[in-house]
């Protein structure tokens, strides 16, 4: 079994995270004491707004997996749901949840306070199978919980039509109907307004930050990319706002400065897949082969506009685009997507992360590597691991791999410029 290994940070602001991190998890436990009721949920849709605008406290249970991994949590509550009877080969960040509610949820000394019981449950009707069948085992976890299943269609990004937009705004009123029967509140709409201006203020934000990673060399790297964690749980709050713009204000400056993140950058690297939330470290390993991961698959999710003059119809579009961006997109627009990344942020070399417990991102990625080689040149590279379980990892396999992979690149450039005049 591997260790978890910190990653190496250079920007201040992502330093601070740690602070914004444990001011939500304080938050969400001071919630129920302030009579405010907390709701768990999946991320990446338009819920949370619709929270925020409500006074009530959104949770989510995905992204507590990636915090128990970094803190070096998830081995305990991995044996709690094997040991009821959770398959290793399911996806880490339901086995870590499910191992988490039924074992250490109440234990006092656990990290950042441990999550507050949910009041409510948005169990969703779509996505991935995991992430229902996680929210189908909370439901039975926490059956005093009250429970809103939600319907959005599964459809492709590039397939969205205004009747699938349509069903999706009759969703988002459902939402704020069964809200205000079960906590007695309601929807200011004028308050709702200003929460989605700043939710399209953060993913505005959002952009420019990943534009300035297409300057070389590159300001920051896919290791600070714990920065998102305002994108998940903080949209439509000024604390998003706030944060973001500090650190699109050092970025610009790292920019104009020309501070890369590495004195010598030499080889730009994608990486495509979640992040090994429990081992960030892997992303500064390239370092001292002069190599950057400038780009990843996730940051899309939030690469979005939001239309603040129609807040409803905004969260609806939201819901329907933002998960599918990253998790349930078709193989030709990930491929796409992907294409895009490489010619934008002018990329070397492609990690392909196989990840053992995310099936939904990992197909179509032979595809991907057969057409980056085909179409752009781009040598891609596979490694065999699991955003959560550091079991499924090897350290010296992945060495090996990436030692191989970064000779290769650095030959190939050499060789293309030696036959510049
Ligand atoms: S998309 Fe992948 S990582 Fe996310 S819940 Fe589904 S299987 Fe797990």
């Amino acid at each position: 079994m591997e260790k978890t290994r910190k990653s190496n940070k250079r920007l201040q602001t992502a330093k601070e995270l740690s602070r914004v991190v444990a001011d939500y998890y304080k938050e969400c436990g001071a919630a129920k004491a302030d009579g405010r009721p907390v709701g768990w949920m999946p991320p990446m849709n338009g819920a949370i707004e619709i929270f925020y605008a409500m006074d009530l406290q959104p949770v989510f249970p995905e992204n507590w997996s990636p915090v128990c991994a970094a803190f070096g949590l998830t081995p305990d509550n991995f044996d709690v749901s094997e040991g009821m009877g959770y398959s290793r080969d399911l996806c880490g960040y339901l086995r870590n949840i499910i191992g988490y509610v039924n074992g250490p949820i109440n234990d006092p000394s656990f990290p950042l306070g441990s999550l507050p019981a949910p009041d409510i449950i948005l169990s969703p009707g779509g996505g991935c199978i995991p992430v229902m069948k996680i929210f189908h085992a909370l439901e039975r976890r926490f059956p005093e919980a009250k429970v809103l299943t939600s319907d959005l269609p599964q459809v492709a990004v590039e397939d969205i039509q205004e009747h699938h937009i349509k069903y999706a705004v009759e969703q988002i009123n459902r939402l704020v109907a069964f809200l205000t029967e079960v906590t007695g509140r309601k929807l200011d709409m004028n308050r709702l307004s200003e929460v989605v201006q700043l939710s399209d203020r953060a993913c505005a934000l959002w952009d420019e930050i990943m534009t300035y990673r297409r300057f070389i060399p590159a300001p920051f790297s896919a290791a600070e990319m714990g920065i998102m964690f305002v994108m998940v749980t903080r949209q439509g709050t000024r604390i998003a706002v706030d944060f973001l713009e500090k650190v699109l204000a050092e970025i610009k400056e790292r920019a104009a400065n020309g501070i890369g993140v590495i004195e010598n950058e030499k080889i730009r690297l994608f990486w495509d897949n979640i992040p090994l939330w429990y081992n960030m470290g892997v992303f500064n390993y390239f370092e001292k082969m002069d190599g950057v991961v400038v780009a990843e698959t996730y940051s899309a999710a939030w690469s979005l506009r939001l239309d603040t003059s129609n807040p409803i119809r905004a969260l609806a579009l939201k819901s329907l685009m933002s998960y599918p961006l990253v998790s349930c997109v078709s193989i030709k627009k990930r491929r796409e997507m992907v294409l895009k990344a490489c010619r934008d942020y002018h990329i070397d070399g492609v990690v392909l992360h196989r990840n053992k417990s995310c099936v939904p991102i990992t197909l179509g990625q032979m595809n991907i590597k057969k057409e980056l080689e085909e179409t752009l040149g781009i040598p891609s590279v596979i490694i065999d691991a699991d955003h959560m379980d550091d079991r499924n990892f090897s350290t010296a396999q992945f060495q090996t791999r990436i030692d191989a992979f970064m000779e290769t690149l650095h030959a190939k450039k050499q060789s293309l410029a030696m036959k510049i005049p």
